[in-house]
């Protein structure tokens, strides 16, 4: 069994990238699934919202990526989540430039994970905000893309720098790419706006967007000061409900 690799991206900042990484592990975890997740953001929010202090490793997915470190040696266990993290933290700012001087510099990440494909089902990579050698690394490696979107007015404009990123990636770096959806998230149905971009979104990427919709909800923006994804620090808040659901459909549609 190989796993499944998929990026959560959108180049932009504040979108619900790392909340949707996360929360789409704990909820593949419960219901059975091997995850590993790996921060490919040196802000370094998917580690610190798994309960791992990115102060305090000593590896990091930057020592993956410079091949100084293997991912079974670097990664660390979120105590609550379920799944297994390959950290970040602000060292891996300055991969960026190491790795431009380097050979097969977008290929570091895919490489790296051959070496631990028996031990999960699925790996999601938690992009930073912007189309770099870093999220290239995450799209060269993945099978997948997951983008989260909330549905405001210029949300469908950052999309096609993206969608135009993944058809080079495909046409160049890695054929068996491409986007598995776009997840509405951060959604409030009493606003008209979002209903109508909602409704647009289906016009126009039809099956392509999730039947799951991830509300807004209090809980899931507190639960990373708790250094725990929303599914395990209130499991019965709206949010950790909807990121299972959406973890469910995730997992029928690579059936
Ligand atoms: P990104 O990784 O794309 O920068 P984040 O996942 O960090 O985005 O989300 C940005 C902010 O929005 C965070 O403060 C997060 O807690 C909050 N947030 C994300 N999703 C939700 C949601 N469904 N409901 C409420 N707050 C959310
Ligand atoms: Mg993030």
């Amino acid at each position: 069994m190989t796993p499944r690799i998929f990026c959560v991206a959108n180049q932009k900042g504040g979108v619900g990238k790392t909340t949707t990484t996360v929360n789409l592990a704990a909820g593949l975890a419960q219901i059975g699934r091997r995850v590993l997740v790996v921060d490919l953001d040196p802000q370094g929010n998917a580690t610190m919202g798994s309960g791992i202090d990115k102060r305090a490793l000593a590896l990091t997915v930057y020592d993956v990526l410079l091949e100084s470190a293997s991912i079974a040696e670097a990664r660390q266990r979120s105590p609550q989540g379920g799944y297994d993290v390959l950290g970040a933290n602000r060292e891996l700012a300055g991969a960026e430039v190491e790795l431009v001087e380097l050979e097969r510099r977008e290929r570091r990440l895919r490489s790296a994970l051959e070496a631990v494909r028996a031990d999960y089902d699925i790996v999601l990579v938690d992009c930073p905000p912007s189309l770099s050698l870093l999220t290239l690394n995450g799209l060269c490696a993945a099978h997948g893309v997951v983008v989260p979107m909330q549905c405001e007015y210029f949300a469908l404009e950052g999309l096609s720098d993206l969608v135009n990123t993944i058809k080079q990636v495909h046409a160049n770096l890695n054929p068996e790419l491409k986007i598995i959806g776009l997840l509405r998230v951060m959604f409030d149905p009493r606003i008209t706006l979002q209903q109508q971009v909602s409704e647009q979104l289906k016009a126009h990427f039809g099956d392509k967007v999730f039947d799951t919709v991830i509300p807004r909800n209090v809980r899931l923006a507190e639960a990373p000061s708790y250094g725990q994804p929303g599914v395990t620090f209130d499991p019965q808040s709206k949010g950790a409900q909807a990121f299972v659901a959406f973890a469910r459909e995730m997992v029928g549609r690579l059936a």
